[in-house]
């Protein structure tokens, strides 16, 4: 009886039979909540970085890092410059890469995967990325893994350097980011990682 009311819940028998049999597949479409495809749902999903990156990548594409345009906007008050190069306000969009700290990370990266390209901005970046990481190639296997990696290093040292004054070099970070990748990729794509 309990099936009857999810079958009329869900208009009837019509919309979920294939070829007069029922349909699993057709059900779950008709009782799962219906929402919008996101456009950078692959740098997400399809990504072999570290679950921790892809988390602190999700939270950048949804502007949802504490950053300091964000405590403002909260009404927190608080020095408003990017604790790297302290000359532009800190937000996701500088932070990820207009600031030349994260540039240079960013862009020997690019270098190293052979991309004769500079980092533009945060959502054009992501839009980029997206097209790359569509190939099922080495190249845009890695450029996924790098993009995440990338995000929660730079992350990570803009915390560190906020809490005890320190942070690392772009070059040392940078062959973190490449370790990190290097840890979780496919073997036969490692190579390219060879700096
Ligand atoms: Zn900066």
């Amino acid at each position: 009886m309990n099936c009857r009311i999810l079958v009329d819940n869900v208009g009837g028998w019509t919309g979920i039979t294939v070829n007069g049999k029922m349909s699993i597949r057709q059900l779950y479409t008709q009782i799962r909540p219906q929402v919008e495809k996101v456009t950078w749902k692959r740098i997400i999903c399809n990504n072999r970085a570290f679950a921790k990156s892809v988390f602190i990548t999700w939270l950048a594409i949804w502007n949802r890092l504490v950053t300091k345009d964000r405590l403002t906007t909260l009404k927190i008050t608080c020095d408003p410059l990017c604790f790297f190069c302290a000359s532009t306000a800190e937000s996701v969009s500088h932070l990820f890469f207009e600031c030349s700290y994260s540039a240079s990370i960013w862009n020997k990266i690019l270098q190293l995967l052979g991309f004769c390209r500079i980092g533009q901005r945060f959502d054009s970046e992501v839009l980029w990325v997206l097209q790359q990481g569509r190939r099922a190639t080495a190249k845009g296997r890695l450029l996924l893994m790098c993009f995440a990696e990338t995000i929660h290093c730079i992350w990570i040292q803009r915390n560190t350097l906020m809490f005890t004054g320190d942070y690392k070099p772009a070059d040392i970070a940078f062959r973190e980011v490449i370790f990190s990748v290097a840890c979780r990729c496919i073997d036969s794509d490692r190579k390219y990682l060879y700096v």
